[in-house]
């Protein structure tokens, strides 16, 4: 059996040196060669540049058809960390902020302690493992650039499963659930054009800012009266902008927000009652609006088998929860979940009474929790890739 308590303390090492030197989604390039490096001294085959800046490493025994993807995200945010601590980040205004440093060294080690154990027993599993490491979760869909680099095509997995530290749920709680775990995030730009003019005539002018000041009271009507109560559907204004002066009109005002969901009927639903209702202010308030309206991360939506599956190993490794519900925030691994079926999973890190939340400059990815979430990783490949009689 490995040793997995002496990769510990190397692990918490990488992780606090990755987190000293946070980088953005896309730009991960000492942080891919950290992790190529150390893949490649644990003896695994090692793929780089996939999808900007994604690293693939496989390991394969016995001559078993089936093939799992173990992923994990390497961006970090573009925030000022507040911890404090020794490790805090070198580089102003970026920041590993949703643990995603955590992320990499517990699957680093998964691949570490599968491949010392496979050299000491080559009969462990029988199929190939590909530990995927992506770019860019944070906004801009760094697993749908690996996926249209070919990532499945060269590297086929039939089963892929991600781990995300929860800060909600106790340390030592692993907690997924069939269908939808993540919600669908969409963004809205409206620019509403009149024409501007005098304040003091504004029968001479089409007034943007009033048609503005409608428009936001009508969309915040459309998860009211338009939706189901029980879809658990969100849709937030948060931008106003128009106008410079006191006695000007302006000829155009700008109304933003973001709309959750969990349900393609439900998130066409909205598109489509956000669209009559503008062309109510287009007529109502005689002005033009041009509305861009931006699907960028799908609903994460779990395979009911791959959840389940998930659920009877984590028992083996910690406090396997079934979620009660899915989370409003969202995740680009359900582009994977799209291409082929698996799960996205919660790895509970939280201490106290009210742990800093992801997102927080305070937060910090938490040591303790790493041995669990390496040891999922590994009792998952070992789950799919159990030698068959
Ligand atoms: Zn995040
Ligand atoms: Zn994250």
């Amino acid at each position: 059996m490995t040793d997995i308590a002496a990769l510990l303390a190397p692990l918490v090492a990488l992780r606090h040196d990755i987190h000293a030197h946070p980088e953005l989604g896309f730009a991960e390039h000492r942080t891919a060669r950290v992790i190529a490096d150390a893949l490649r001294a644990a003896g695994l085959e090692v793929h780089e540049g996939i999808g900007g800046t994604g690293v693939v490493g496989v390991l394969r025994a016995g001559n078993g058809p089936r093939k799992i993807g173990l992923r994990a995200d390497m961006d970090a945010l573009p925030i000022d960390e507040k911890t404090g601590l020794p490790y805090a980040s070198r580089h102003e205004g970026c920041f590993h902020g949703c643990g995603h440093d955590g992320h990499m060294a517990m699957l680093l080690g998964a691949a570490q302690a599968l491949a010392a154990s496979l050299a000491a027993d080559p009969s462990g599993i029988d199929g190939t493992v590909h530990f995927i490491f992506q770019p860019a979760e944070e906004g801009q869909g760094g697993a749908r650039a690996m996926i249209e680099d070919g990532l499945f095509e060269r590297f086929p997995c039939d089963r892929v499963y991600a781990l995300h530290n929860w800060p909600a749920l106790p340390a030592g709680t692993i907690a997924t659930r069939a269908g939808a775990i993540m919600g669908a995030a969409d963004k809205f730009h409206i620019t509403l054009r009149g024409r501007g003019g005098h304040a003091a005539v504004p029968h001479d002018t089409n007034d943007t800012l009033l048609a503005a000041a409608s428009l936001v009271q009508q969309l915040n009507t459309i998860i009211a009266r338009n939706t189901p109560a029980s879809a658990n559907a969100v849709l937030s204004v948060t931008q106003i902008h128009g106008g410079h002066a006191h006695n000007v009109i302006p000829g155009e005002a700008m109304v933003a927000g973001t709309v959750r969901t969990f349900d393609p009927v439900v998130q066409d639903r909205i598109e489509q009652r956000m669209r009559q209702i503008i062309a109510g202010i287009e007529a109502g308030f005689e002005v033009s609006a041009q509305l861009d309206y931006d699907r960028y991360y799908p609903a994460t939506i779990n395979d009911a088998d791959a959840a389940e599956d998930a659920l009877i190993v984590a028992a083996t490794v910690g406090t396997a929860q079934r979620a009660p519900e899915p989370a409003a925030t969202s995740e680009d691994f359900s582009f994977m979940l799209q291409a082929r079926p698996g799960a996205y999973i919660w790895l509970g890190q939280g201490v106290g009474e009210n742990p800093p939340p992801l997102h927080n400059p305070h937060y910090d990815f938490n040591d303790a929790v790493l041995e669990t979430g390496l040891r999922l990783h590994l009792a998952l490949a070992r789950h799919w890739l159990a030698p068959q009689e």
